[in-house]
């Protein structure tokens, strides 16, 4: 399905482990979260990390302007991306349900409903209450984990991931559940 090359296939080294294994997620569906992302909605469109470019278009073999678009921050003045969505069903990689670049995924597809956000001045990371995330003892627990391999793995962009705009995701509660500068506080 992904015909349009760019470029040869290089060897890539995945940074960081996901969250797949959460309990919340084998009894739900992908369609709830990823089928649902749009500009300005709820769940806003997945930011993408270089890493993320550069593995996607390793995979896919696709330029990343097919699958997601710039946009400034303007809080740091760096250009940024984000995933682009279908009209048919959410993500640009949402296919019958599915991710079609499932090993592949972005950093913030993994941590989803894990997000870093600056909340007064300090990077910090939350929980969103997104309805569809029935979370467990165990998820928190998992989540939890991810914060400081997370952070080593958006490095340099983690100011970027944590302070571009995503204006519907202002609506969705969220909680506190560690700074990033400490360790994580037990959830
Ligand atoms: S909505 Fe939440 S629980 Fe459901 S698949 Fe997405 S991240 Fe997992
Ligand atoms: S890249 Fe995959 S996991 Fe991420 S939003 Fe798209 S379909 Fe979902």
């Amino acid at each position: 399905m992904f015909a349009e090359l760019d470029g040869p296939k290089t060897a890539l080294v995945q940074p960081f482990n996901d969250n797949g294994a959460l309990d919340a997620c084998r009894d739900c569906s992908g369609a709830k979260c990823c089928g649902n992302i749009k500009h300005g909605g709820t769940i806003e469109p997945p930011f993408l990390t270089s890493f993320d470019v550069a593995q996607i278009g390793n995979f896919t073999g696709l330029h990343a302007d097919i699958y997601s678009q710039t946009v400034v921050n303007p809080h740091t003045g760096n250009t940024v991306r984000f995933l682009k969505t279908t009209s048919r069903e959410g993500c640009h990689f949402l296919n019958e349900g599915r991710c079609s670049i499932h090993d592949h995924r972005p950093i913030d597809c993994r941590l989803f409903p894990l997000d870093l956000k600056m909340v007064e001045g300090e990077l910090t990371w939350v929980i969103y209450n997104y309805h569809h995330c029935e979370l467990t003892e165990r998820d928190m627990a998992i989540l939890a984990k991810q914060m400081g391999t997370a952070l080593t793995a958006l490095g340099s962009e983690a100011e970027d991931y944590a302070t571009v705009p995503v204006p519907g995701m202002q609506n969705l509660p969220y909680k506190v559940v560690g700074r990033a500068q400490e360790n994580p506080i037990i959830v």
